[in-house]
């Protein structure tokens, strides 16, 4: 495993973390996330603002799994025990970055491969492809949603950290570009939940605008039950 991997280099030896190159696993996306992602990429075009929601609904979904499994106990020992739940909005027009980050359940290392590397609904893919008119709610029905990053990013980081002590402390970097291949990485000082890091693609920079985003999420949070935060950086 990764972690043995780690343990086996001596302290001294070990360099700093970004440049651990034993550290960093690629992964191929399985052949019909593929050839979904190239699906959602098309259908989306025009309808680009979907993937705000989608995240909107991610972090939410994590922040409620989060809040269930501590009330009833499932999860005893929380991880950043004093951060409270809530969801952050961040862009950079300087950077070309969309960022949204929640404090909620956050992923294992296997649960990072297993939820963003493979589809989580079967179906959605005979579905795409018989030509449906509108992909954006076959989208949502079918829990694609994540990928529809790759419509408006051509560089998607994923921050995580699971809520479950038990689980783990550590925390860890998925990246792609869409194109086939992900990497996962072991990374320190992650806040528990999940920060993730767009970097626009050219025709997609209007979601780097402070004005343009909170519209946008205004549309798609009202029924969110914990505060949404929106802000700018480094501008
Ligand atoms: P769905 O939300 O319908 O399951 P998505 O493609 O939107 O499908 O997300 C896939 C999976 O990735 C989710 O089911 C969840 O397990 C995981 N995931 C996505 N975003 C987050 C997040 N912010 N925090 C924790 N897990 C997440
Ligand atoms: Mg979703």
């Amino acid at each position: 495993s990764l972690a043995g991997s780690l343990q086996s280099v001596p302290a001294s030896l070990r360099v700093p973390r970004w440049s651990r190159p034993f550290s960093t696993e690629t992964h191929e996306f399985k052949a019909e996330t593929k050839k979904l992602l190239d699906i959602v990429a098309k259908s989306l075009y025009t309808d680009k603002e979907v993937f705000i929601r989608e995240l909107i609904s991610n972090a939410s979904d994590a922040c409620e799994k989060l809040r269930f499994l501590q009330g009833t106990q499932q999860i005893k020992d929380v991880n950043d025990a004093d951060a409270p739940l809530q969801v952050t909005l961040s862009v950079s027009e300087s950077d070309r970055k969309f960022v949204i980050e929640d404090s909620g359940i956050g992923m294992t290392h296997d649960e990072l491969i297993e939820h963003l590397g493979t589809i989580a609904k079967s179906g959605s893919l005979d579905f795409l492809q018989r030509g449906e008119s509108d992909a954006s709610k076959i989208i949502g029905q079918f829990g694609v949603g994540f990928y529809s990053t790759f419509v408006v990013a051509d560089k998607v980081e994923v921050y995580t950290k699971t809520a479950d002590k038990e689980k783990g402390e550590q925390g860890y970097l998925w990246t792609s570009d869409g194109s086939g291949s992900f990497t996962v990485s072991e990374v320190d000082d992650v806040p528990r939940g999940t920060r993730i890091e767009l970097t626009l693609k050219d025709d997609a920079t209007e979601f780097a605008k402070l004005a343009t985003v909170k519209k946008s999420a205004q549309k798609f949070s009202s029924f969110i039950d914990f505060p949404i935060n929106i802000k700018e950086d480094g501008d």
